[in-house]
């Protein structure tokens, strides 16, 4: 039952490996013949805020007016893109140029960072995915006229929902579900359960509200791989990922249908609790560093979700048995990463949940915010982790680690 929060919360560092990468064009650095005015420069720029803005406005005619029409296949694919996007509520869309070269025959390659956001979601453009266009000069202007990510960035743009068909958008209060007409029951499931978790995840964290979340729901693993490349270790219906370093940029939640099926028809609340579990994520990006224990943050997001009974830990405990990982293993920032078994994952996180369930008992939910946040203020120093969690615990808690375990070894052993 415990399998789903094995779902891997893609890191910022497999983000960025994600965003950039690939071949190196030693031919980037020309410049275009007349770079040095500002004329083409801004040309292409306000062609391509052209493009952004038609996508945002829904203006079709705008869209194709900035797409060469004697390539006929990019115009086609283009059109389709359109299409596909036409109910997604974008509030901004920006397609910034970062570098430019000529390509022959009238044409020029420009490298380009893509963002979004999403009307009434995360406020501020999410780290932008590079991609890169052929653009050529017409007689009203320049033109995008090919796709060109994989000539000039070495690897194709990152794949999108919109690539395997039309958008669908699923509005709830806290919430917005994006996905396809096959996965409309979903989505409405999806969009329920979350705002229903909602309530409880500010009651437990008051202080963390949260805009609305974007869900994006694919079809199918194969369609996910894509789109993430390399970006999940396994797949378990649901994850999350932050989409940039900022709370105002926020993150989103990912799932997979054909999981999310199955685990409904499970009929124990199962999706609730993952949903739960993944917007708690969401809130607690911007609150993490670098070295805050991961116990801490998978134990409050299976608190929100609502912890179910721990019972392979206590029976350990109670005979005695060694059992790994260990509370100490789990404050290690790799500490989930590294789960290689179905035990040691049930332990971990029922060792997470009794260690959060315990805090907040004794201390209050505020002490184990302000445990992350003091986590987190602390990530750049250099000391060695085990003395980092024994000062921050005492700080924040007046205990030090070792007592702190024994609390927790007492409150594991009563219940
Ligand atoms: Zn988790």
């Amino acid at each position: 039952m415990k399998k789903f929060l094995l779902a891997t919360i893609l890191t910022t560092a497999a983000l960025a490996a994600a965003g950039c990468g690939g071949l190196t064009n030693t031919d980037w650095a020309t410049q275009l013949p007349d770079a040095g005015s500002s004329g083409a420069g801004d040309e292409l720029q306000a062609a391509l805020d052209r493009y952004a803005g038609a996508l945002v406005s829904k203006d079709r005619d705008g869209f194709l007016s900035v797409i060469d029409a004697e390539n006929t296949d990019f115009t086609s694919r283009q059109d389709v893109l359109f299409s596909n996007l036409q109910a997604v509520p974008f509030q901004e869309y920006s397609i910034t140029i970062t570098s430019r070269s000529d390509a022959g025959g009238g044409t020029v390659l420009v490298k380009v960072n893509i963002a979004y956001t999403l009307a009434g979601s995360f406020s501020e453009l999410p780290d932008p995915e590079r991609a890169a266009y052929h653009m050529v000069r017409k007689e009203d202007g320049w033109k995008l006229s090919g796709d060109a990510s994989e000539q000039a960035l070495g690897k194709k743009r990152a794949t999108g929902l919109e690539d395997f068909g039309p958008v669908i958008v699923t509005e709830g209060e806290h919430v917005i579900v994006l996905s396809h007409p096959a996965q409309a029951g979903i989505s409405a499931e999806a969009r329920d359960l979350s705002d229903s978790a909602y309530p409880r995840l500010t009651d437990t964290l008051p202080g963390l509200e949260l805009p609305k979340v974007p869900i994006r729901i694919f079809g199918g693993m194969g369609q996910i791989e894509q789109s993430y490349p390399g970006g999940w270790q396994e797949w378990t219906g649901g994850a999350s990922r932050p989409l940039g370093s900022t709370a105002g940029q926020g993150g989103e939640i990912i799932i997979d249908a054909g999981t999310f099926r199955e685990t409904a028809s499970y009929g124990t609340g199962y999706n609730g609790r993952m949903l739960a579990h993944e917007l708690t994520h969401v809130a607690l990006f911007p609150e993490q560093g670098s070295r805050t224990p991961p116990f801490l943050v998978e134990g409050l997001a299976d608190y929100v979700a609502g912890i179910e009974p721990v019972v392979l830990l206590r029976e350990k405990m109670r005979s005695g048995e060694t059992f790994s990982p260990t509370l100490s293993d789990l404050y290690q920032p790799s500490g989930f990463s590294t789960l290689l078994s179905t035990e040691a994952a049930t332990l971990a996180y029922e060792e997470a949940d009794l260690a959060v369930e315990y805090l907040v008992i004794t201390y209050g939910n505020e002490a184990v915010l302000d445990l992350l946040r003091e986590f987190r203020k602390r990530s750049g120093e250099e000391i060695d982790q085990g003395q980092l969690v024994d000062e921050v615990f005492r700080e924040v808690l007046g205990v030090g680690w070792s007592d702190f375990e024994d609390a927790w070894r007492d409150y594991v052993l009563r219940g």
